[in-house]
């Protein structure tokens, strides 16, 4: 008899997401930001829209043009290239919209206005101070300051992130863990500490950086785990608590030459309340 194989859409399971400390609850007061590590695409990364409301909003307009002093100013990786044009940007009480951020690359979707039914563009999304900031897009034609008007505090709003944005989050999220995983046998079998790691959407091709090189049994044992583990169905939650003392908010990560990141520990330009540990089952406990 041939098999039959049945595939249904994921869900994000019950006790995925769990706030360890007694102390730490979401923000019910729709004024009021729920912070980065509590937000909705944290809570459920399946989810594909909520309906939330403004909390603030403002216009952004981009720096005058900076004379180029010979050397080439260094860009970002992982930003998509923002409009030279004023940015509306947009606080909500909660989203689906992924900030930029330990690594992983904003999240783009929309904003829909329920007063007017327009839709509005979120071309990219970034903390600020421990909070999620959409940058939307204003529309041709229109001025930056009429379009604030549509985001006014408490505007009843729908955050999406859309099919093209579903798709380039699921990317990102799955190679995101798989990163985890990989890095944690990397670690717990050969003593191959991450040196650095890049999360970029596909087709540009993700990398894990280690102190040597591997030899080809070295790959196929780890590939071969990594493989077995994904197969087994090790399941994946997220702790979250309070940053317990000042100490450990301030504490600087170690950095390479090249400025990037070393190692386990909180993103360097990580401000909020909130800390946040992914737990493979029987495998690895990473911020
Ligand atoms: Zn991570």
């Amino acid at each position: 008899m041939a098999a039959t194989a049945f595939l249904i859409a994921p869900t994000t399971p019950p006790d995925y997401f769990r706030i360890i400390s007694p102390t730490l609850s979401l923000p019910t007061d729709p004024q009021i930001s729920t912070p980065v590590g509590l937000l909705a695409c944290q809570r459920d990364p399946l989810l594909r829209a909520i309906e939330t409301s403004v909390v603030t909003a403002y216009v952004s307009r981009p720096p005058p043009p900076q004379p180029t002093a010979g050397k080439k100013a260094k860009k970002a990786v992982l930003a998509p290239e923002l409009p030279n044009e004023p940015l509306l940007h947009v606080l909500l009480h909660d989203t689906v919209i992924f900030p930029e951020g330990g690594g992983q690359p904003t999240d783009t979707g929309l904003i829909e206005t329920t007063a007017d039914g327009s839709a509005w563009e979120v071309v990219q999304a970034k903390r600020h101070g421990g909070h999620a900031v959409h940058y939307v897009k204003v529309p041709n034609g229109i001025d930056a300051d009429t379009a604030l008007l549509a985001f006014q505090p408490g505007a009843k709003v729908t955050v999406s992130l859309g099919e093209k944005g579903y798709e380039r989050r699921y990317d990102h999220m799955s190679m995101h863990t798989s990163q985890h995983l990989l890095s944690a046998l990397l670690e717990t079998r050969l003593d191959l500490p991450t040196l650095s790691w890049s999360l970029t959407g596909y087709p540009n091709p993700c990398y894990v950086e280690v102190p040597r090189g591997m030899t080809q049994e070295e790959i196929s044992s780890i590939q071969a785990e990594a493989n077995r583990l994904v197969f087994e169905g090790r399941k994946v939650h997220v702790e979250v608590e309070e940053l317990d003392s000042p100490q450990e908010q301030a504490r600087p990560v170690q950095k390479l030459e090249s400025g990037r990141s070393v190692g386990k520990g909180l993103p360097e330009d990580y401000t909020g309340g909130v800390k946040r540990v992914v737990v493979i089952d029987g495998v690895d406990r990473n911020p």
